[in-house]
């Protein structure tokens, strides 16, 4: 029992192969790797290998900061731990309604959403976000 759930299992929902901590889920999981790297993709900017949650959440630290990046990187980090963490509890609670193909789209699309109404303004370009986000604003 954790909180006065019953915990049948604790293998990962989403390999069915490891158990599920957060480390596996977010950062080291065959999807959440795939994830980070496609991610890593559109922002055309490496993205390390984490050896914990901590290291991925403190990463943006380590970015210059010019013309936002380090506030764009941290709203696309956040997106995708949301995302993942969406893409968990859908398999777990929702009959997996929200899917693995979702989830890159999802990521730049709510990214975007929490860019603009941080900056309140129509500088944030969907175009341009879609093409080079470190350059959106
Ligand atoms: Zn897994």
């Amino acid at each position: 029992m954790l909180r006065g759930i019953e915990i049948n299992n604790t293998v990962c929902c989403l390999c069915n192969r490891f158990d599920e901590d957060e480390y596996h889920l977010f950062i080291d999981s065959e999807v959440s790797s795939q994830i980070w790297q496609k991610v890593s993709r559109w922002i055309n900017y490496t993205i390390p290998t984490w050896n914990s949650i901590d290291e991925a959440w403190l990463w943006d630290d380590g970015v210059p900061i010019i013309n936002n990046q380090r506030t764009i990187i941290r709203v696309i980090v956040s997106s995708v731990f949301w995302n993942i963490w969406h893409l968990r509890n859908s398999h777990i609670f929702n009959d997996a309604k929200f899917k693995k193909s979702h989830v890159f789209d999802s990521i730049v699309v709510n990214a975007f959403e929490w860019m603009y109404s941080r900056f309140h303004t129509s500088q944030v370009n969907w175009t341009v976000w879609l093409q080079n986000p470190l350059n959106a604003l």
